[in-house]
C-alpha cells in the first residue's frame, strides 16, 4: 500500500523525488542542483552536450521515466535536456533545429509499452517550440546495449538505424535522448541521418554515465 502511495505521490507531483517537498515532481531546487552541463565526445568522434551526470537523483528521475512511465517526469528532464541544447557559434541565425529522438528498440518498446525519448523530444518542443520529427529507425534487430562491452557496443548497432529524409529543404536535425553511456547509439543515429540528407546541428542527451565504471561494474572489475 505504502508502495502505491509513493507511486501515486510522484505521479500526480505531489512530492519531490529528491527532497521529498510538496509541489512538484522534481522541485527547481533539486534540479538545479544536479545542473551539470557539459561536453562528451563519442567514439566516432561526434561532440555531445549533456546537462548532468548520471549520479545522485538522476538516475531515478530517468528510470521512473524511462521503466516506470512516470509521464509527468517528462517536463522537468525536459528542462534539463534544453539546458544541454548549446548552440554553437555558427549556427546562430540559421534556421531553428528539428528535434529528432533517438528511438526505443522495439522490443524496449514492447516491455515498457512507450518510446520515452520522443515523449522527451515533445517535452523540449512544448518548452522551446521547435519541431518534432521522429525520423530515426531501427532497421534491424539489435542486442541490449547493456549487457556489452564498449566495443561491441558499436559493432551491435553499426548500420542498424534508418532515417527519413527531411521534411524540407534546409532543415537540421538535433539529436535527443536520456542516457548517453559509451556514445555508439548516437554515432548510429547521426550517421543514419546524414546519410538520408540531414545536416546534424548537435546531439544533447539529459546525462552522461562514466562509460568505464559503468563497463568495469559490469565486467566485475571492481
Ligand atoms: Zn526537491
Amino acid at each position: 500500500m505504502q508502495q502505491w502511495a509513493a507511486l501515486i505521490d510522484l505521479a500526480i507531483g505531489r512530492h519531490c523525488l529528491d527532497c521529498g517537498r510538496v509541489g512538484q515532481v522534481w522541485c527547481d531546487r533539486c534540479l538545479h542542483r544536479v545542473l551539470d552541463v557539459h561536453p562528451r565526445l563519442t567514439p566516432g568522434g561526434q561532440s555531445v552536450v549533456a546537462a548532468a551526470r548520471y549520479a545522485g537523483s538522476v538516475p531515478t528521475a530517468i528510470v521512473a521515466h524511462k521503466e516506470q512511465g512516470h509521464l509527468a517526469l517528462a517536463a522537468p528532464l525536459g528542462r534539463l535536456l534544453v539546458a544541454a541544447m548549446v548552440v554553437p557559434p555558427e549556427g546562430v541565425g540559421r534556421s531553428a533545429p528539428v528535434l529528432v529522438p533517438v528511438p526505443s528498440t522495439r522490443a524496449a518498446s514492447r516491455t515498457r509499452g512507450q518510446d520515452h525519448a520522443r515523449r522527451l523530444a515533445r517535452a523540449v518542443g512544448a518548452l522551446t517550440a521547435l519541431p518534432v520529427e521522429p525520423a530515426l529507425r531501427w532497421s534491424r534487430q539489435v542486442h541490449d546495449q547493456a549487457a556489452l562491452s564498449a566495443r561491441s557496443r558499436s559493432e551491435n548497432v553499426r548500420h542498424a538505424m534508418s532515417a527519413s529524409p527531411p521534411p524540407r529543404v534546409g532543415a537540421r536535425a538535433w539529436l535527443v535522448d536520456d542516457v548517453m553511456t559509451t556514445g555508439a547509439t548516437l554515432d548510429e543515429g547521426v550517421r543514419a541521418l546524414e546519410t538520408a540528407g540531414w545536416p546534424v546541428a548537435g546531439v544533447s542527451v539529459v546525462a552522461t554515465v562514466d562509460a568505464r565504471s559503468a563497463l568495469a561494474r559490469r565486467d566485475g572489475l571492481r
